[in-house]
């Protein structure tokens, strides 16, 4: 369960427990670290066995969105929310919006949005309680469904792999198989498509496959358990974590791994294998940071095309992260660890200076800017 030791080893700021039982709220809002500014990070709805397994949960997330937030140059602090709960059964208006009155109590500290079976409807009713909640329908003032731009965040990683291992961001002709075609793998299949890639896809979902099939008529449909037997020069993990394993390692055929799903690798020791075996790896919570950057300019007034320039600068971040790789001789998921907790570890520094104005100016309402790293 939750102790002060396991906070002060991961680093968290603040673990809030939030109950209301009228409606059956039972939530838990993890602030890992707000040195870059309001710990932002969607609420997951899960029906957890247990209350210590929803801990170890909201704590891993908020610490890996701090990560995101770093080395995306986001001004943004890492949180994460998780509701205990059956989606099916326990959703209500009134479970939503005493969440968004807890959220409101915050003040700013932590701003939500969607995740696992969080719907924007579900946002919508948060929202109705407090501001500190982004991706909102774009009919409130939102931006909207965040897939397209996650999709172009791992395109714009793949161009940056390409440029390294081909000498040329053109992805033409390059196989590439995205595995899972769901909100992600859709997107990133049609702009692959229009770059005049080969594409391979997998699904388990009849649905998806046949809409990737109207979508685009080219890509080659592979069966789920062939795919990591097929000759392809690009692996593109759109589905589930922990796809690179001690079990699947030794089948990849491919030169590069670039995909949005979360948590790629199954334990840190497969991002070193990937590397001995030469196969150039794009460091997952960079490269899917798309539809985090998008719903971060909502504050200030979202628009699409200053959403597409920011999400366009994963090409730029992928690339320096793949130097520090090599000039350092590590793994490329560790470089980007070493990014992001160089530029936590020098905001830091920057924080003694009294500026005679409170921490207010962290917070919504003023800057939330995007930083070019
Ligand atoms: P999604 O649920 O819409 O799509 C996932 C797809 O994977 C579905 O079509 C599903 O049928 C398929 N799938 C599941 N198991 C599979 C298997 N064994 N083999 C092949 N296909 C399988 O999810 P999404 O929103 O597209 O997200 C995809 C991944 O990207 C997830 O890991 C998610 O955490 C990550 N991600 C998404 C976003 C976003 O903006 N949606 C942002 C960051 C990260």
């Amino acid at each position: 369960m939750i102790s002060f030791e396991k906070l002060y080893s991961m680093g968290h700021e603040e673990v809030v427990f939030f109950s209301e039982p009228s409606c059956g709220l039972k939530a838990i809002v993890a602030i890992h670290d707000t040195t870059l500014g309001p710990a932002l990070g969607g609420t997951r709805m899960w029906p957890y066995s247990s209350e210590a397994e929803a801990v170890e949960d909201v704590l891993r997330l908020s610490r890996g969105m701090t990560y995101k937030a770093a080395v995306s140059g986001l001004n943004l602090g890492g949180g994460k929310a998780v509701i205990i709960g059956d989606p099916k059964k326990d959703k209500s208006e009134a479970l939503f919006r005493a969440y968004g009155r807890f959220i409101e109590s915050l003040n700013g500290r932590y701003i939500s949005a969607e995740d696992v079976n969080i719907s924007v409807e579900d946002i919508d009713h948060v929202y109705t309680e407090t501001n500190y909640v982004c991706g909102v329908d774009k009919a409130s003032g939102g931006s909207g469904n965040p897939a397209p731009y996650t999709a172009l965040g791992t395109f714009r990683g793949m161009e940056a792999g390409a440029t390294k291992l081909w000498g040329s961001r053109s992805l033409e002709n390059k196989v590439v198989a995205i595995q899972g075609v769901g909100s992600v793998g859709l997107e990133l299949g049609k702009l692959l498509n229009n770059a005049g890639a080969r594409i391979l896809f997998t699904d388990i979902n009849e649905d998806n496959i046949k809409r990737m099939k109207e979508a685009v008529p080219h890509a080659e449909f592979v069966d789920a358990n062939a795919i990591y037997d097929t000759k392809m020069d690009i692996y593109a993990p759109c589905a589930l974590g922990a796809t690179i394993n001690d079990d699947t390692i030794g089948k990849l055929q491919c030169k590069l791994v670039n995909g949005a799903a979360n948590n790629q690798l199954k334990e840190d020791r497969h991002g070193e294998e990937l590397k001995e075996r030469g196969i150039l790896y794009s460091p997952d919570y960079l490269i899917n940071a798309g539809g985090l950057m998008n719903v971060s300019i909502e504050f200030e007034g979202w628009n699409d095309a200053k959403s597409r320039r920011m999400v366009d600068t994963i090409y730029d971040t992928t690339l320096k992260i793949y130097k520090i790789s090599e000039e350092q001789n590590i793994a490329v998921n560790k470089a980007a660890d070493v990014l992001a907790e160089n530029r936590l570890e020098s905001m830091r520094k920057i924080q003694t200076t009294y500026l005679g104005r409170g921490s207010d100016h962290r917070f919504p309402g003023t800057k939330i800017r995007h930083n070019k790293l």
